[in-house]
């Protein structure tokens, strides 16, 4: 029998992920009667279609240049996105063709390369977009999905406000490295002779959080995103299609459903009233809290401000940093509805959450590009 890290269940990467509770599915409810979504009707590329009105497309327009930190972001992730995709070579690497052995030996790449998390599941069918940007028609057939997870930089992210200039460029400082990962990895892939798409910011085929969900990344929130129990809201994601053959990992279960539903912070503190208080409904298929995108978005375009919002990943408790003293109360929430209640009401009385950035760490200047010229935004 071989020993060593890819053949035995030890830890990975920076998390114990091996602590949490895995279940067959995921915790929010999901119906056989999911249709696939088009592309082009996401939140943003409606925003700048003018479905929310001529003001939201203006300011739409101008998201990519409004912040100088963000349009360098930009400028570079157009560039990994312009990777061409090598050819599959022709024959089978000579290594071993066991769906265990490949997934860990995948997974210590990620990490190689700088990921928090990995995980994989069985691609669903009904993640892929019908249409991409452009609207062609997206004609994929992957069997896996390998998740690719990064965390927002947690010192920015905790000086932020969190709908203030840094909202972009937190987003984007995650993108940068997790394009660079999954390009990497889907180009490796490929030369071991499996198919491989790499799926990053600004051309994803796929949606995300039906991935996250099934590979164990996390569960639905009442913010409307996956919340991970070690990186709480502030995270980004990336994925790579492939047919190497891999094993899925078990969806996760750490109470987040009984937790989002006392909490709310989210919602009261949302400034455009967009994550809902009352109860999941159901939305195209899956029991969820649902976002009123509209709201998000055109508050997030015309922000005077700042670059968009993420108020709802400030605010979050569960972004508190993976420390022996957090980690308890995660131990707690995680067994007990009382516990959940205790947190909610131990971080409402510490004044947690409303606080805005923490200004001693901010080292960002606020700029902002009015017609071409910078200026000190107010
Ligand atoms: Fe859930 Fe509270 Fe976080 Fe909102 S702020 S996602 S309700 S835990």
């Amino acid at each position: 029998m071989p020993s060593g890290v890819l053949y035995e269940d030890r830890q990975l990467g920076p998390f114990p992920l091996q602590r949490l509770k895995r279940v067959d599915r995921p915790t929010n409810l999901i119906t056989g009667d999911v249709k696939r979504i088009d592309g082009r009707e996401t939140a943003f590329l409606r925003a700048a279609r003018g479905d929310y009105g001529e003001a939201v497309k203006r300011e739409s327009s101008r998201r990519s240049r409004k912040y100088p930190l963000y349009t360098a972001q930009r400028e570079v992730m157009y560039h990994l996105n312009t990777i061409k995709s090598n050819d599959v070579a022709p024959a089978r690497a000579p290594i071993p063709e066991d769906p265990k052995v490949l997934s860990r030996h995948i997974k210590r790449l990620g990490y190689f390369l700088k990921a928090d998390i990995m995980g994989i599941c069985r691609l669903p069918e009904s993640a892929v977009y019908s249409h991409d940007n452009q609207g062609n028609p997206i004609d994929i057939d992957y069997p896996w999905a390998i998740v690719i997870v990064m965390s927002k930089e947690r010192q920015t992210l905790n000086a932020s406000n969190g709908n203030d200039w840094m909202g972009s460029p937190l987003s984007f400082q995650a993108y940068q490295p997790l394009g660079i990962a999954a390009h990497t990895i889907a180009n490796y892939i490929r030369k071991l002779g499996y198919q491989a798409s790499a799926q990053t910011a600004g051309q994803y085929q796929v949606l995300m959080p039906p991935l996250l969900l099934w590979a164990g990344i996390g569960e639905v929130s009442r913010a409307g995103i996956i919340l991970n129990p070690f990186l709480g809201l502030g995270f980004k994601a990336s994925a790579v299609l492939t047919d190497m053959p891999l094993a899925a990992d078990k969806p996760i279960d750490f109470g987040l459903q009984d937790f989002c539903r006392q909490c709310q912070l989210c919602a009261q503190m949302c400034p455009s009233n967009a994550i809902p208080m009352g109860d999941k409904t159901m939305y195209n298929g899956y029991e969820t809290w649902k976002l009123d995108e509209r709201r998000c978005a055109s508050f997030s375009m015309l922000n005077k401000h700042g670059t968009m919002c993420g108020k709802c990943v400030h605010v979050c408790p569960w972004n508190r940093p993976y420390a022996w003293q957090h980690n308890l109360v995660r131990w707690g929430i995680e067994r007990s509805s009382l516990a959940r209640s205790l947190a909610i009401r131990a971080d409402r009385a510490l004044g947690r959450g409303k606080e805005g950035g923490n200004d001693d760490e901010k080292w960002w200047f606020d700029l902002e590009d009015v017609d071409g010229v910078i200026t000190i935004a107010h």
